[in-house]
């Protein structure tokens, strides 16, 4: 991977960032209550007592989010602590009635583990995973419903979350947006989170420092939150690194700080400096037992682990031939992997994969679907590419016949009977066009021979013209040769 190094007139900088990410559990009822997660009821349609914080209420532990943090921890290739405990973070806020969040903080259920990063040039870098904690979600905030007044939506309030943390082992924007695209393909691979970070399932706090290039110091560093989509992460790496690099170069010093990404100027503001910091009073929350686990428990959910995309990625490359890149594009999506593993059953897997990363991946983008409403469905993409194998049509007719597939949804055999494209194999019949080309330009067969090669591509194209596209290429070509001489 080319190195990432800010240069200035006065030195060389390299960027330090570690991230925090917190994803929202997939699961039918919140973390301590029974309350439904349904998404998209009307306000405060989803709120049990708990939710709410009614005095006397006591929170119960959801163990299906247990099994979904387990689960992704494993998938973050990290250790599972068979003893966590929960832990109470104080703060008020008008979107937590309770007054506290239930969170985990010296005890998490997850521990260090690590996630491998496909970067644009082929190669892949380790990202280090610190921890994993579980912890309830708060309610939302509403301030566009009257100009004069806020109000509380509890529907989110105690829905779980996995809160992970990562090591500052982030040197480029480049890096960190690779990571999120990767951890987001884990998630959605395990379900245990649906990784949309533009509807807030899955929200990113960015923390960033820098160092003269080379040295190993760690610097001040300062922490932008809630940073909604991958680019607006890699811009506010990249802003506030130059920002940092700024303040030194003038002789001033970084403080501490919490600060918010604005995505129109691409810039970051301070919210809170660190005098000003939460103290959230932690102890331990005594409304619910430490959470213990055993070996039992943990092989149990491993043995329900579905392959993951690099496993995937490494089988494509290894038993199908794929290359890295098209075996990594190809997986980074798991239907788009089902899809692939369908089309290419029984057939050459890397011109199935050359067909679905060109002109399938065009379709869908020029019509704008979505995979599972492509009007090419995997057998019918898989028996396009047998119709070329098997010399029934040429390469160029079947993008034609792909076309036409995408528009009726009908199959390649139906479309290729129906249009009387059938491929022309038959020597006898070509040759007598190749003859019919020769004899009607002897002026072109004579520059050919006295030296101009590159016209031979022209005789090429013209008895293709004769045929219709329909004339086998090979022997086209072989039969011009021996002609020509
Ligand atoms: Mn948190």
């Amino acid at each position: 991977m080319a190195e990432y190094v800010i240069e200035t007139a006065k030195g060389k900088w390299e960027v330090v960032c570690g991230l925090e990410i917190h994803c929202q559990i997939i699961s039918k009822s919140k973390m301590y209550s029974g309350a439904s997660t349904e998404f998209g009821a009307d306000a405060n349609e989803h709120v049990s007592f708990v939710d709410a914080g009614m005095p006397g209420m006591l929170p119960t532990l959801n163990m299906e989010c247990v099994h979904q943090a387990v689960k992704t921890g494993l998938g973050l290739n990290a250790k599972i602590n068979k003893y966590s405990e929960f832990a109470r973070k104080n703060y008020f806020y008008a979107d937590l009635p309770q007054g506290y969040q239930i969170t985990q903080f010296k005890f998490p259920i997850v521990g260090e583990g690590k996630v491998s990063v496909d970067l644009s040039d082929g190669t892949t870098k380790d990202i280090g995973i610190e921890r994993m904690h579980i912890e309830q979600d708060a309610g939302k905030s509403l301030h566009d419903i009257a100009p004069d007044k806020t109000f509380i939506d509890l529907n989110r309030a105690g829905v779980g979350l996995m809160e992970i943390v990562t090591k500052p082992d982030f040197r480029s924007p480049e890096e960190a947006g690779a990571f999120l695209k990767k951890l987001r393909s884990i998630l959605r691979y395990l379900g245990t989170c649906d990784g949309n970070m533009d509807e807030g399932s899955m929200r990113c706090d960015v923390n960033v420092s820098v160092r003269p290039y080379g040295s190993d110091e760690l610097r001040t560093r300062c922490e932008m939150k809630n940073v909604n989509s991958m680019k607006f992460v890699m811009q506010a790496i990249e802003n506030e690194a130059k920002r940092h690099i700024e303040v030194y170069e003038n002789g001033g010093k970084i403080e501490q700080e919490t600060r918010q990404f604005d995505p129109v100027s691409g810039q970051t503001k301070v919210m809170r400096k660190k005098e000003f910091a939460h103290d959230y009073r932690y102890f331990p929350e005594p409304d619910l037992l430490p959470l213990q686990l055993d070996d039992a428990y943990i092989e149990k959910v491993r043995s329900e682990m579905v392959e993951l995309p690099d496993a995937k990625k490494a089988r494509f490359v290894k038993e199908l031939g794929l290359t890295p890149y098209d075996a990594m594009v190809i997986c980074e999506n798991k239907e788009t992997a089902a899809f692939f593993e369908k089309a290419a059953e029984g057939r050459d897997a890397k011109k199935v994969a050359n067909w679905l990363m060109g002109d399938f991946f065009a379709m869908l983008n020029e019509k704008k679907l979505e995979l599972k409403d492509s009007p090419v469905s995997a057998e019918n993409l898989g028996k396009l590419v047998d119709l070329i194998s098997k010399d029934v049509i040429n390469g160029k007719t079947a993008k034609d016949v792909f076309i036409m597939m995408a528009d009726t949804g009908k199959s390649p055999e139906a479309i290729v009977e129906e249009k009387g494209l059938k491929q022309v194999t038959d020597t006898g019949a070509i040759e007598a066009l190749v003859d019919e080309v020769i004899a009607s330009s002897p002026e072109n067969v004579a520059a050919y021979q006295g030296g101009k090669a590159g016209l031979f591509g022209w005789f090429v194209g013209q008895v293709l013209k004769k045929s219709q596209g329909k004339a086998n290429p090979g022997i086209v070509n072989k039969l011009l040769k021996e002609k020509l001489g």
